[in-house]
């Protein structure tokens, strides 16, 4: 396994292909996995590493107890339910069928709600479609649920489809997709694109912020705990949730708006305060997940020969492992899915109005008032030649200069002291200290060039 999980092929020619797959996360990998040996020459494009986005830094729970969500669904529970059903079936069975060591174990996931009527009411729907759900004190639970790693299957995933002749390129960002994909270099030919890199940056006027929003939370690894074969989430703010690894618990506190409340340093120290009662902390991150406002993911035809799987609502392993069987079944048999349609209405409420004022609030808020208060001590934010930067002065006193704005939409940059990283308060790329992109919708470095 080694040997594929350090080869990193950069496309380095034009190339023309019947399915070009942009994004490695577990959206892409499912779906060229099922794509594997059905006479088709399929690519995947992945801007940085195969697994290095979204999936990498989420809790990977593998549950269809999500939240309350059956409540909100009303009639479009028991179909949700069926996909999610279908997708741990799925997972279950790859891992099973290629013997991919990725730590995958059964656990009781709960539901945590201070109200009992709530939980009594999603407990209701789910046992009037025949799942066997348990009443607790203050939550609800279910038996037949997972958790893994979520690295380790990728990475295996990636090896089995590189000897099934499925062509993957790394450090290969795609900038702009017309009648061509273009990267930064090379341009690609496909007969269908499919868009599984998370954020639907190039197309979507109005898909983000009018029908779905970021939401981004922090999470702490703290080790040397007793491992309680458990995962849980509470049902509502503040999210609190948590699963094991091996005697590793994996906490999450705290998620909010990407546009709201974008304090990091008061984020990652309220994580901090929460998560020491356990034990001792391990590794400290971030992440964000995109929300719809209506609940499902977006997954489907958008045009003729562009499909796209996004908007997992932070259920991406379920919803992303659904979404590789549903895109790959539109290319192979042109079949329709009407829940998870990109087409479908979605329903215009006043959530959808509260998004679109609370992003142009901060979009405006960013551009007039810069607000670095936020920021290290270790960063400075000057002009050289015109060029507004911001420069992060590391331990050993080497500065690390970039350019102090999104290439996105031109957003002022705030600097993240504890992960080391340049993100948009605005709209959620993220750039690490030498201003390479590592997570969307920009498609551009900020690495500063002297003139
Ligand atoms: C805090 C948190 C906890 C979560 N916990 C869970 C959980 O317990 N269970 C669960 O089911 N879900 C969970 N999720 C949700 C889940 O992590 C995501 O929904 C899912 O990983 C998204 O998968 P993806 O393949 O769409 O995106 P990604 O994994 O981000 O993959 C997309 C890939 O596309 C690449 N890319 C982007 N732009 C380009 C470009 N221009 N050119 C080439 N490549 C590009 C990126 O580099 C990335 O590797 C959680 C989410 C969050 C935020």
């Amino acid at each position: 396994m080694k040997d594929y999980q350090n080869k990193v092929n950069k496309l380095d020619k034009d190339i023309e292909c019947d399915v070009l797959i942009i994004g490695g996360g577990i959206t892409g990998l499912t779906t060229a996995y099922h794509l594997m040996n059905k006479n088709l020459k399929v690519v995947i494009v992945e801007k940085n590493q195969i697994g290095c986005g979204a999936t990498s830094k989420s809790t990977a729970k593998i549950t269809y107890l999500q939240e309350l969500i059956y409540s909100k669904l009303k009639d479009k529970a028991l179909p949700y339910l069926k996909y999610q059903l279908q997708a741990i079936n799925i997972l279950k069975y790859i891992i099973e069928k290629e013997n991919i060591d990725c730590d995958l174990e059964q656990v009781e996931s709960f539901v945590y709600d201070n109200n009992k009527e709530n939980l009594i009411k999603e407990k209701e729907i789910l046992e009037s479609f025949k799942i066997k759900v348990n009443m607790n004190e203050n939550s609800i639970s279910v038996n037949d649920t997972y958790v893994f790693h979520p690295i380790k299957y990728l990475l295996k995933l990636k090896e089995i489809l590189l000897k099934n002749n499925i062509e993957i390129y790394e450090k290969t960002n795609v900038i702009k997709i017309h009648d061509l994909v273009y990267t930064d270099k090379y341009k690609i030919k496909a007969k269908k694109i499919i868009l599984a890199c998370h954020y639907p940056f190039f197309l979507f006027p109005l898909l983000i912020p009018i029908h779905c929003y970021l939401e981004r939370s922090y999470l702490c690894s703290v080790k040397n705990v007793t491992n309680k074969k458990i995962s849980s989430i509470t049902s509502k703010i503040p999210t609190i949730s948590i699963r094991y690894y091996k005697d590793n618990l994996i906490y999450l506190n705290g998620s909010h708006k990407i546009t709201d409340n974008y304090n990091e340093n008061k984020n990652f120290n309220n994580l901090i305060k929460e998560a020491s009662i356990y034990g001792d902390i391990e590794y400290i991150w971030s992440n964000h997940d995109i929300i719809t406002t209506d609940h499902l993911p977006i997954i489907g035809k958008l045009k003729n020969n562009l499909l796209i799987g996004t908007g997992y609502n932070t259920w991406g392993m379920t919803n992303g492992t659904i979404a590789g069987k549903i895109l790959s079944d539109i290319i192979l048999y042109d079949k329709e899915y009407e829940l998870f349609s990109p087409k479908r209405n979605l329903i215009f409420r006043i959530n959808n109005i509260n998004n679109l004022l609370s992003t142009s609030k901060t979009l405006i808020e960013n551009k007039l008032i810069p607000n670095k208060k936020w920021n290290s001590k270790n960063v400075i934010f000057t002009k050289i030649n015109n060029d507004n930067v911001g420069i992060y002065i590391d331990k050993d006193n080497k500065k690390h200069i970039v350019y102090n704005k999104c290439p996105h939409l031109k957003c002022n940059l705030l600097f993240n002291d504890v992960e080391l990283t340049w993100d948009c308060p605005c709209h959620g790329s993220r750039f690490d200290i030498d201003g390479n992109c590592i997570m969307g919708p920009s498609c551009y470095n900020i690495t500063y060039k002297k003139q």
